[in-house]
């Protein structure tokens, strides 16, 4: 079982370390702030108040035997990347660390971060493209070209089979499941039909999912 740390238990590592916990990881929670570790003390399995800019502090917290840390300190840009090359010259396997600007992100990963997560750029875009979309509730961005995206039935494909949607055909995308309440068909056939309010796991090129999902015929 993988074993978490997560550094700064501001808003995003709060809800990063939460998550893990739910999910039934071991989770190290770390900040200096005493509030911030009191908060969360119900939910991890530990938490501690430290300063990691305490080279000592941070090797006396074992740190190097997690499999995963996590630096969330966002504002304080400093602090982020000298605690992330520490956690690299001391072996920590896997560093991700949260950058607030393009700029933080590049020196993160110039400085050894495994990977450099950019939360608010992120979402942001995530939210404008579900408000300017009918249809689209979320999207992975799987490359440049193409996407994971979960759909609403576009209007025009209700009580449709797959086949006749075209999807696979015309449009060159695979509906991978179906979400129907809270039941799910996975890898549906060409027969199943699509009813309303149904929600669709769709993969494929991103001008093919917006042709897709704009029909309304
Ligand atoms: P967010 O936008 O995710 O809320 P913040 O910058 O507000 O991010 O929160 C980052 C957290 O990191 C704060 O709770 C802060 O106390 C903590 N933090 C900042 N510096 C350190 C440090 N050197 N060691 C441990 N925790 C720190």
């Amino acid at each position: 079982m993988k074993q978490f740390a997560v550094i700064g238990l501001g808003r995003f590592g709060s809800s990063v370390a939460k998550t893990l916990s739910k999910m039934g990881y071991d989770v190290l929670g770390i900040d200096i702030d005493e509030e911030m570790v009191n908060s969360m003390a119900e939910d991890l399995t530990y938490t501690v108040k430290a300063d990691t800019l305490d080279e000592q502090t941070l090797k006396s917290l074992g740190i190097r035997n997690f499999d995963v840390v996590v630096v969330a300190i966002g504002r304080e840009i400093q602090a982020s990347i000298l605690v992330t090359v520490m956690l690299k010259e001391m072996g920590v396997k896997k560093v991700v660390a949260k950058a607030q600007t393009e700029i933080h992100g590049k020196v993160l990963e110039r400085v050894g971060a495994d990977k450099v997560v950019f939360p608010e750029r992120d979402m942001g875009e995530r939210i404008a493209k579900a408000l300017v979309s009918k249809n689209i509730l979320d999207q992975i961005v799987l490359s440049p070209e193409y996407s994971l995206v979960e759909m609403a039935v576009p209007p025009g494909f209700i009580n449709k089979t797959l086949e006749k949607s075209g999807a696979r055909q015309k449009y060159g995308i695979s509906i991978l499941a179906i979400r129907r309440g809270s039941d799910v068909i996975i890898s549906p056939n060409a027969s199943n039909i699509m009813l309303e309010g149904d929600i669709l796991v769709v993969i494929g090129r991103n001008d093919k999912l917006g042709k897709f999902e704009t029909i309304d015929i």
